[in-house]
């Protein structure tokens, strides 16, 4: 055990107080989605309740009250991600729009016949196919820096593939499919190094610990909210701001000008440049809880903890007969995949979901990855701040079953 207290954080969460089929919910499918606090869920209600208003242009109260809260939002993130500056924090719908909007507008204008973009064979398809759109477009090769048998990037191959032609490297922080951290700070150094730029999919690694935009040096920084105990539907983009202001903006529409004419228009300031129409004001609310959450938990125990419950059931799978661990790199976080010999995944997510527990199974949209180790996809079991030991000890119960059922 711990000295973390995570009987206490449960209590959080009231969505973790259900029974599922019958049985008290586990739910490990965190790198899928978080589960929302009470703070979170109420932020949302209070907003809907109270302020609910337009942001930004409403001369009223309501107006003025929800600008004020959808704006101190952005600076906690920003303050929560270590940005310069709160401009540089733009809010999208998720990682996937964050990564689209740097695909298209920096991409666009940057990239030309010949050039390469870099990503890791392990991304999430949100970081391959925006690349592969644009590289279409422009004639540009998106290439996969090898990922070894065990999850882990080969970074003297990824030295190796670096030339003047290499525009861009964009990488994930952590593998949703294995929980693999990548050393972004070196792959970062790397691209600089060679002349191009590094945007970092930081999705799976924003709850585990505290991100440093700037002792990482990364040029652009994508997550979603969702996956921080925030709600749905929001993103962010971080951007280094003379890259930010050399962009064009992703969408046109209201919010995003600064005047509009029929003989030309003109884009506002960052961040509204990129922030077209009327944004997901409750969702930024909802998030700046979710940082506010985030920031009054011990996240150093927070973090061992999660590595306690991993450690504990990566020790459970060696005495389960049948079981192999898929992505075993030596720097994880709490993320368990694995197959059970002679039972396809989908058909062991279903059984365990029969006993309450809850995971994920399939590619988890990195198919590339898949192809690679020559298997349809894994079962994923993924640990966050309000799984306990016992809730691994329920995953190894209802597996036990599985396989006698099998
Ligand atoms: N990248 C990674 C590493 C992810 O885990 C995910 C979500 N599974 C995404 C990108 C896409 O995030 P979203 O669907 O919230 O846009």
């Amino acid at each position: 055990g711990t000295a973390f207290d995570a009987e206490r954080v449960r209590l959080d969460f009231p969505i973790l107080n259900q029974e599922v089929n019958g049985h008290p919910l586990v739910y490990l499918d965190n790198a899928a989605t978080t589960q929302k606090p009470k703070a979170v869920i109420q932020a949302i209600v209070d907003y809907y309740q109270q302020d609910n208003s337009n942001v930004h242009r409403g001369a009223h109260a309501l107006a003025e009250r929800a600008t004020e809260k959808f704006e101190a939002a952005r600076n906690k993130v920003a303050r929560f991600i270590n940005s310069p500056d709160a401009c540089q924090v733009i809010w999208t719908r998720g990682t996937t729009e964050s990564i689209n909007l740097v695909a298209a507008s920096w991409g666009r204008a940057n990239l030309q016949k010949g050039d390469r973009i870099l990503v890791s064979a392990m991304e999430h398809h949100s970081n391959i196919v925006p690349w592969q759109m644009v590289a279409a477009e422009v004639g540009a090769t998106v290439e996969a820096i090898p990922v070894d048998g065990t999850g882990t990037i080969d970074m003297q191959a990824f030295e190796q593939m670096l030339d003047e032609r290499v525009r861009m490297v964009a990488c994930g922080h952590v593998s949703n499919a294995f929980g693999s951290i990548n050393p972004v700070a070196d792959i970062v150094k790397l691209a600089h190094d060679h002349g191009a730029l590094c945007l970092v999919d930081g999705a799976q690694a924003i709850s585990h610990w505290a991100v440093d935009v700037q002792a990482l040096d990364c040029d652009f920084y994508v997550f979603s909210a969702h996956k921080l105990f925030g709600p749905t539907g929001l993103g962010v983009l971080y951007g280094r701001r003379e890259l930010l202001e050399s962009m064009s903006p992703y969408q046109g529409g209201g919010e995003m000008i600064e005047s509009v004419s029929f003989d030309g228009t003109t884009y506002n300031q960052l961040p509204y440049k990129f922030e077209a129409g009327t944004p997901d004001i409750a969702s930024v609310i909802g998030m700046g809880a979710a940082v506010d959450y985030v920031e009054a938990l011990d996240r150093e125990g927070a973090a061992a903890h999660e590595d306690a419950l991993l450690a504990y059931a990566q020790k459970r799978a060696l005495d389960t007969p049948g079981m192999k661990l898929v992505g075993t790199a030596r720097n994880k976080v709490a993320v368990m995949s694995f197959l059970l010999e002679g039972a396809h995944p989908h058909d062991v997510g279903m059984l365990l979901d029969q006993q309450g527990v809850a995971v994920r199974t399939g590619n988890h949209c990195a198919q590339p990855i898949m192809d690679q180790f020559g298997i349809p996809g894994t079962i994923r079991a993924s640990f966050s701040i309000y799984n306990t030991f016992a809730d691994v000890d329920r995953l190894f119960e209802a597996l036990a079953k599985v396989r006698q059922f099998l």
